[in-house]
């Protein structure tokens, strides 16, 4: 079977306020020129200011899920963000190894929301790190996420030099939530200087940024853009959708990511 649009397989959790998570991936990737096959690995309780509960889908009903669409469905990427429980994580490998074909696979590490709320406990990090990172095409942390995932390495070089070790073939680690006058986010891999991508930093914090970002690239990858491009005009895509960013609450807003 043919499909008009490159299927991207998004398996992240439910945000019902509609600024990260699920509803992110879905109009990310359809701005983007693809279509999501949507997986939701758990269900959350929160706002546009703070998680107050995650609630894991049983990884049971994901395997099943997942082995009734791929027996239907090719995804040409998969997009990884909040996992509900570590033993989603081999259910996740068995079936993009079931697969058989090469496709790009991008997580984002969500561990921490920017309201604070802790949204993977050490499990499911230890999970992330042994299993996951060996099939990751694209990491995407922020940096404090980053210095959660290598707390030995010293320096931002040294801990993805740790995380690219762990598997991972590239690192986009975000500078959206740290301090300065533009917003500096770094592509590292291995056997090339880091790049470096600065943008001007809008005057508020935003609410789904970096499932923007993630599910943006994976599209991106599915319709076969080299890296190179792909991680420049997925940034550019989160910029956009930022300074067309919505207020659908008191708490901060969500990306504009639809026309
Ligand atoms: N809820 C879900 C389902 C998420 O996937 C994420 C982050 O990826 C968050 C909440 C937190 O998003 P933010 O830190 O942008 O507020």
């Amino acid at each position: 079977m043919t499909s008009s649009k490159p299927l991207v397989l998004c398996l992240s959790g439910h945000d019902p306020v509609g600024g990260a998570g699920i509803h992110a991936d879905i109009e990310a990737v359809a701005a983007n020129g693809g279509h999501a096959i949507s997986l939701i690995t758990a269900l959350t309780v929160q706002d546009t200011a703070q998680v107050q509960r995650v609630q894991s889908v049983p990884a049971v009903l994901l395997a099943q899920q997942l082995q009734t669409v791929l027996a239907d469905c090719t995804p040409a990427a998969v997009k990884i963000g909040l996992l509900g429980e570590a033993a989603q994580i081999p259910v996740i490998v068995e079936a993009i190894a079931a697969l058989q074909i090469q496709i790009p696979l991008v997580l984002d590490p969500v561990l921490r929301a920017g309201g604070g709320a802790t949204l993977a406990g050490t499990q499911t990090i230890v999970a992330m790190q042994t299993q996951l990172f060996p099939c990751v095409t694209v990491l995407t942390p922020n940096a404090a996420e980053a210095r959660r995932l290598a707390p030995q390495a010293g320096t931002d070089a040294d801990r993805a030099q740790v995380l690219l070790r762990q598997g991972c073939r590239n690192i986009l680690v975000t500078g959206g939530d740290e301090a300065g006058a533009e917003v500096c986010n770094i592509w590292y891999r291995d056997g090339a200087a880091p790049q470096h991508y600065r943008w001007p930093r809008l005057a508020e914090t935003f609410h789904g940024a970096g499932c923007t970002l993630a599910a943006a690239l994976a599209t991106r990858l599915a319709r076969g853009e080299a890296m190179p491009e792909a991680i420049l005009q997925a940034q550019r895509y989160t910029q956009t959708s930022l300074q067309a960013a919505l207020s659908v609450g008191r708490g901060r807003r969500i990306p504009g990511r639809l026309p």
